[in-house]
């Protein structure tokens, strides 16, 4: 022995184990932390309602890459993947802050664009911008962003609220942000290989818009509302269709059986992932990025919502014995895990 602590990878635990080892100690200890790690978001009480708050950090080169990212879009998907979280509660944005860390190579202008992002983000949101911090980085940019909104104590939507014969819901098409992540990298590799080469995107408008300027669903948020369906659960698909479907049936203690011929997809990333070699379905189960909703409803509300436009309802919940699965359209049951049942060679965020 040399005395020398072993030291632990943190590779050997990943994102979610890291969290839950690093926190497992605290103890909330005021009454009105209704809701701490574990969710979307966190849910604060006050005697005028709920406070939920979220945040995000995004890295230069792991979530974002500026050699084809524009830094108006980096700003405007920032604070979208927020307020993304604060849909996912069924609460409303109203603030975020805004923290930044820039090496010597931004200049003001480089900043200026990142700023229009923010600003167009927040008109379209209706998010005031209230504060934030600023510093220097010895290499590349950092952004967190911190989103707070408001909800009646009696909406908000947890991750742990499906019971069994629950629907299974979501919003818009998934996989197309990952399909996009793909043909940026693509292209850059071309580029880096040949700068005389210039990128061909033609024929990829839908998948890049998703990659590169996401939307959070409010309208689907709002049109549940308008129809009166209060979702059992519900959280945003920001690390894929299987690990945050994962997320809700463990928090909830059920198990859940969606179908892949239910599974939404885009036709242009059902070409694209063609043209890539993927599975379209892997893409939608472990692309990520989508921020569509996932959420949850009674059977009893299995009319209201099938005339929910841009929902598709993709499977069921069961009880937590009967496991979580896919069921393919070959008929045969296969497991779901946190990175979906066919690891995906590289995705680059986290
Ligand atoms: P999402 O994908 O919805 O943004 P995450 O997977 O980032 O959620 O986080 C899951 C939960 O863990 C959230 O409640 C988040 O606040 C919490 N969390 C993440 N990182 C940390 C950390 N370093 N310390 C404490 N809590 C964290
Ligand atoms: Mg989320």
């Amino acid at each position: 022995m040399d005395g020398k602590r072993k030291l632990t990878q943190l590779s050997e635990l990943g994102e979610f184990k890291l969290i839950d080892h690093l926190t497992k100690d605290f103890v909330n200890q005021n009454k009105s932390s209704l809701k701490g790690i574990g969710d979307d978001a966190a849910v604060i009480s006050t005697s005028n309602g709920d406070i939920v708050l979220t945040t995000d950090l995004l890295v230069e080169g792991i979530h974002f890459n500026l050699v084809y990212t524009p830094l108006k879009h980096i700003g405007y998907k920032s604070v979208v993947v927020n307020l993304s979280d604060i849909y996912a509660m069924n609460a409303r944005p109203s603030q975020i802050t805004v923290s930044l860390a820039v090496s010597k190579k931004f200049s003001l202008e480089a900043l200026e664009e990142f700023y229009a992002g923010v600003k167009l983000a927040c008109e379209r949101y209706c998010v005031d911008l209230v504060g934030g911090d600023t510093s220097s980085s010895i290499t590349g940019m950092m952004v967190s962003i911190t989103a707070v909104g408001f909800a009646p104590a009696e909406r908000l939507v947890y991750r742990n609220g499906a019971c069994i014969n629950d629907l299974i819901c979501v919003s818009g098409d998934l996989g197309a942000a990952y399909t996009g992540l793909q043909i940026l990298e693509r292209e850059r590799k071309i580029f880096e290989s040949d700068p005389l080469i210039q990128p061909d995107l033609a024929g990829y408008d839908y998948i890049l818009a998703r990659q590169l300027k996401p939307e959070a669903r409010i309208d689907i948020i709002e049109k549940l509302e308008k129809s009166s369906i209060l979702p059992t659960s519900m959280i945003d698909i920001s690390d894929g269709l299987s690990s945050d479907l994962l997320h809700i049936c463990t928090q909830s203690k059920v198990g859940c059986r969606i179908y892949q011929e239910k599974i939404p997809i885009n036709k242009e990333t059902a070409r694209v992932a063609g043209e890539l070699n993927l599975e379209p379905l892997i893409c939608a189960l472990n692309g990520g990025e989508d921020y569509e909703l996932l959420f949850t409803i009674p059977l009893g509300e299995a009319e209201k919502a099938t005339g929910l436009q841009d929902v598709s309802v993709i499977g069921h919940i069961t009880g937590q014995e009967k496991g979580i699965k896919i069921v393919t359209d070959g008929g045969s049951e296969i497991l779901l895990d946190a990175e979906g049942w066919d690891t995906m060679a590289s995705k680059n965020h986290s």
